[in-house]
């Protein structure tokens, strides 16, 4: 083998082995900059989607730091099925959809002003994000007391496992919103629905179980509502005191979190956070709600104690996911997208775009907890961290000093 650069004419098959650089460093090289010189490597003869092509630039042409492979952590509601029924309708990714999502499945719904989610219940707990217009939510809580409440654009609400709600679009323009349930497994068609139950019952049950003749039950719907419409809901109180709300009885099941005081807020932009510390009902599911200014950057960190589960909701976002192999990908995310990032494994999330990012990401755990790499990195010895990177000690001490969350615009 030749010290040459040269790539091999015809005939020629020796390896061409660059030398590792900065970079690029592996071996063998992958990425577009090992095939300079060498222009059929990159040829794609096969059939073509370029519309779908282009929203990936990163998948196409990856950064020559990239070394394959991993699981896929990229999927998207916009590819879902939408389920629609008048009323409103749903469409959901869970682990049947989204292989290396076994801790959060997810639901993006819409309900009509009006438009009711059936009273019903599941063997998961379920989180939620308002993404836009507003919605009345009635639950109950484990000592058997209700709530009633309404939620907007940036509220959460949560409700555990097994306890039975409901979901109301409210006007002018309804409710859309995610659901981001405890279990991968979970899928929006799989909830105790309340007609269900009273069509599978002996109408003599029926009548002895409530104190009423069976007749009553005569017109009672055959099949399911699932979402179905229904008038706009009036006013709060008066539902809350029909239902028998007693303010201040029971843990609040709502949280305003677009409202709350970031954890994190610099020029780059801002973190909230809503886990158990702040919402005490969020037993089983942590939140952030992320925002990155164009140019910023959520910065290099990891999670310990559960996967992210992220959801896109506006911008646009590179992110490259740092396993051991060593391996890294970087996959690119648009608005209504989902990523997911296993637990402990590096990430950062860059806005690529010229308008504000927003995503959020989930965690199935009663806390959010995180490691900042440079939050790391400047708590130790500045000499084992130059031993490690030949990076000078004086260098080192201009790194951030603490965990920024998002970088500042430079
Ligand atoms: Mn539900
Ligand atoms: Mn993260």
């Amino acid at each position: 083998m030749t010290s040459s650069n040269e790539t091999g004419g015809a005939g020629d098959t020796t390896p061409h082995h660059e030398t590792p650089t900065f970079g690029n460093p592996d071996l063998p090289p992958e990425g577009l900059v090992n095939a300079a010189g060498d222009a059929a490597s990159t040829t794609m003869t096969g059939p073509q989607n370029p519309a779908l092509e282009a929203l990936f630039p990163n998948q196409m042409n990856a950064p020559a730091t990239d070394i394959s492979t991993q699981p896929f952590f990229w999927s998207s509601f916009n590819i879902s099925p939408r389920r629609v029924q008048r009323g409103g309708w749903a469409r959901e990714l869970t682990q049947s959809d989204f292989a290396i999502s076994d801790e959060i499945a997810g639901v993006n719904m819409y309900l009509e002003a009006g438009g009711i989610r059936e009273l019903h219940w599941h063997q998961t707990a379920e989180w939620s994000l308002m993404t836009r217009g507003g919605c009345r939510v009635t639950t109950l809580s484990r000592e058997g007391l209700p709530s009633v409440e309404d939620v907007f654009e940036g509220d959460l609400w949560f409700f555990p496992a097994g306890l039975p709600h409901s979901l109301q679009g409210l006007g002018p323009d309804g409710a859309e919103f995610v659901l981001a349930f405890d279990d991968g497994g979970q899928s929006e068609s799989n909830t105790l629905l309340l007609t269900d139950w009273f069509t599978h019952t002996p109408p003599d049950v029926l009548a002895k179980n409530f104190g009423v003749a069976q007749e009553a039950f005569s017109d009672i719907p055959l099949h399911n509502l699932w979402i179905f419409p229904g008038d706009v809901p009036g006013d709060l109180e008066a539902d809350q005191l029909s239902a028998g709300v007693q303010w201040g009885g029971t843990e609040p099941v709502i949280f305003r979190l677009s409202q709350s005081k970031p954890v994190h807020e610099n020029s780059g932009g801002s973190i909230r956070i809503a886990d158990s510390t702040n919402f005490p009902a969020a037993k089983t599911v942590a939140a952030a709600l992320n925002i990155v200014e164009p140019g910023a950057m959520r910065e290099l960190h990891w999670h310990p104690n559960a996967d992210e589960w992220q959801y896109y909701l506006k911008g646009s976002a590179r992110m490259t996911v740092f396993n051991t192999g060593p391996h890294a990908n970087t996959t690119d995310f648009h608005a209504g997208d989902v990523g997911l990032v296993r637990r402990n494994l590096g990430h950062y999330v860059e806005n690529t775009g010229d308008e504000q990012l927003i995503y959020i990401e989930t965690f199935r755990s009663d806390h959010y907890e995180e490691v900042s790499l440079a939050n790391w990195l400047a708590h130790l010895p500045p000499k084992l961290v130059s031993a490690h990177l030949n990076i000078p000690e004086e260098v080192l001490a201009t790194f951030p000093r603490e965990t920024q969350g998002i970088t500042p615009i430079r």
